[in-house]
């Protein structure tokens, strides 16, 4: 697509950002609707990341993603905030709304609805999160409001647990763990640590408790690079169901040019930008 005087700026605030996947993803969103947006990557250092963005607003730009390390910095320069996001305490997509930064949080919403789509529903069902960072928040929050009969959180840090069991208890059982209870059985377990990504790739965070895993059970790692990490190769070999993070991705970004664009986007753009990126679809 040409860019003209009329074309507003789209992009992505984080650090790194080498390998993001966004930038290709959301220029097809651009070219299927037909809208006159440009989709750039910012890798911004900590002392750069909320001068930019405000800077970015008297710029006239129309939107943004924020991803790590930024989810949380970004909530001190958003001038209207989302109910939901503010529950969740991060915002991974901001919207200038004449002159005003509006923030969003689009993770949760894109975890279950591909979750759904990819592995089936998880209605009443028993799930194991590991992890409990930023992610996991937004996640936890949307697995109980969406219907999950229960959720349990495994987490090597106490303190981060708290603000997820506020959220997730106003919807259903809440459970915490520093150490797994192998007499238990869950239906899902989600990996929400780095474990398994560079520089991690040998490691699996569910190592020792994976004779919990059956063909039943539906795993998921947040991780798509690789594509398939250790504790998904090695569920899949117990006959498990299992989705990598690709169609979180592509399902968050989708919410976040609805919510850039104000439109909505045809129902193929789903599969269409999975297909975008073969390297990392399972
Ligand atoms: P985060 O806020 O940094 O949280 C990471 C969590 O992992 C924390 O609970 C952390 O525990 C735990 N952790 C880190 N290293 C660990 C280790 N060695 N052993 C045990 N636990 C460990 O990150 P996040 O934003 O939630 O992201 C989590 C993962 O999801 C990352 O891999 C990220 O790339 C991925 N992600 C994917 C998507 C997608 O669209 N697919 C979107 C967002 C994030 P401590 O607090 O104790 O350090």
């Amino acid at each position: 697509m040409t860019t003209s005087s009329q074309t507003k700026l789209l992009g992505i605030f984080g650090n790194p950002l080498a390998h993001t996947l966004s930038p290709k993803m959301h220029s097809y969103f651009a070219e299927k609707t037909g809208k006159d947006v440009t989709y750039l990557a910012f890798e911004v250092e900590k002392e750069d990341f909320k001068p930019s963005v405000l800077q970015a607003k008297t710029m006239g730009a129309l939107g943004f993603n924020i991803t790590s390390p930024y989810k949380i910095d970004v909530l001190d320069v958003v001038d209207v905030l989302d109910a939901e996001a503010k529950r969740m305490g991060s915002v991974n997509t901001i919207v200038n709304r004449e002159g005003k930064w509006c923030g969003y949080n689009t993770d949760g919403d894109g975890f279950v609805d591909s979750f759904e789509r990819i592995l089936g529903s998880f209605q009443k069902k028993d799930v194991l999160m590991l992890g409990a960072g930023g992610s996991a928040r937004s996640i936890a929050y949307k697995l109980a409001q969406k219907g999950a009969g229960s959720v349990t959180i495994s987490s090597r840090t106490k303190e981060k647990i708290l603000p997820i069991e506020d959220l997730v208890k106003e919807y259903t059982k809440f459970y915490a763990c520093e150490e797994i209870d192998t007499d238990k059985q869950y239906d899902i377990v989600i990996n929400l640590t780095p474990l398994g990504m560079h520089p991690h790739e040998e490691e699996n965070p569910f190592n020792k408790y994976m004779d919990m895993i059956t063909d039943k059970t539906l795993c998921c790692d947040l991780i798509y690079n690789p594509k398939k990490t250790r504790f998904l190769q090695e569920a899949e070999a117990k006959g498990a169901k299992i989705m990598n993070g690709l169609p979180m991705l592509v399902m968050q970004g989708i919410y976040a040019f609805e919510l850039f664009c104000d439109c909505k986007l045809p129902e193929e753009c789903f599969n269409e930008a999975l297909a975008l990126f073969k390297d990392f679809r399972i």
